[in-house]
């Protein structure tokens, strides 16, 4: 179907907004100490459409860590950088069913990481990022997510510290990696790296955008930048819709019918492709790590606007 109308966006976006805020549910993530600071009641949300309209609803500028939904776009510069078919063959595609720093899942597939949505497999992704060095990848990543976001991100150093000394179970994560063959660069280095990357601060705008440029073709529909090619936006869109919401991908795709991707900080990111981005933060999480009113909140837009790519009508 065509681009909702302006106005159609705008109503949804404010009944989206209301209905979730009513849902006092979950809680807010505190094993990385510094996250457990976050204001419970902080809600945002925004939808960035491919012409370039925001419809925003709620504190859409207030900052927090992106978390785990770096990981999407790191996997996108990946694949634009290399191609995805070596990427394909370290890192997978395929769902764990496991939890999201699942150390099983990595035993039970031969020391496979799976897919890059989950702390393995992304680990694994920002190993094999260009750049040469940890710094040179950094600097990649950094340069690649704020070109999505249409600004320059800044790194949250309260957080990159509260992670950096506390994740010794993602630097086993690591390890365990490196014992199969599968790490491409020193472990210790990659996890410091993709810690900087988990801790790049956005808001809810910033995410909405984000998701837009991959709903349009890899365009920021913003700045007009080809960040990627449409050929990577489809393959992480896909790699999203399989395994974005960790062991609940499948229930989020029955009900949303959209690729989407999570972080413990309470952001979500949904992409209807050629349409709209979504974008969302309230920091209380259901038991798999997942934004409750960001779950509740897409899943009003998407039904409203008619967006699951499921849908015959
Ligand atoms: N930085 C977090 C971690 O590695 C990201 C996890 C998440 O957002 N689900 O544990």
């Amino acid at each position: 179907g065509p681009v909702p109308e302006d106005r159609a966006i705008d109503a949804a976006v404010d009944s989206a907004y209301r209905r979730a805020r009513d849902r006092h549910d979950g809680a807010v993530a505190d094993y990385i100490p510094v996250l457990a600071g976050a204001d419970p009641d902080a809600f945002g949300l925004c939808v960035a459409d491919v012409d370039g309209g925001l419809h925003e609803a709620g504190q859409t500028r207030v900052p927090f860590s992106i978390q785990s939904i770096s990981k999407a776009f790191a996997y996108a510069l990946l694949c634009e950088a290399v191609g995805h078919h070596e990427v394909r063959e370290l890192v997978g595609v395929n769902s764990t069913g496991l939890a999201f720093n699942s150390v099983i899942a990595i035993e039970m597939n031969d020391g496979h990481p799976m897919n890059p949505m989950v702390n393995a497999g992304a680990i694994a992704t920002t190993a094999l990022l260009p750049g040469g060095s940890p710094d040179g990848q950094w600097r990649f990543l950094h340069e690649g997510l704020s070109r999505f976001a249409g600004h320059e991100l800044i790194l949250d150093d309260e957080v990159y510290r509260s992670e950096s000394g506390t994740n010794q179970r993602n630097q086993a994560i690591a390890a365990l990696l490196h014992s199969y063959g599968r790490m491409r660069t020193d472990p210790a280095e990659a996890v410091d790296v993709y810690t900087r990357q988990c801790s790049l601060r956005v808001d809810a705008r910033d995410l909405a955008v984000m998701g837009a440029t991959l709903a349009d073709g890899g365009v920021n529909p913003l700045t007009g930048d080809q960040v990627v090619s449409a050929d990577v936006c489809r393959d992480t869109l896909a790699v999203m819709a399989a395994s974005g919401l960790y062991q609940t991908s499948g229930e989020w795709l029955f009900e949303i019918g959209l690729p989407g991707k999570s972080g413990v900080a309470g952001g979500l990111v949904t992409v209807a492709p050629g349409k709209v981005g979504i974008g969302a933060y309230a920091p209380r999480l259901d038991a798999a790590g997942n934004s409750v009113r960001g779950q509740v909140a897409t899943a009003y837009l998407a039904r409203s606007l008619g967006l699951n790519i499921f849908a015959s009508a």
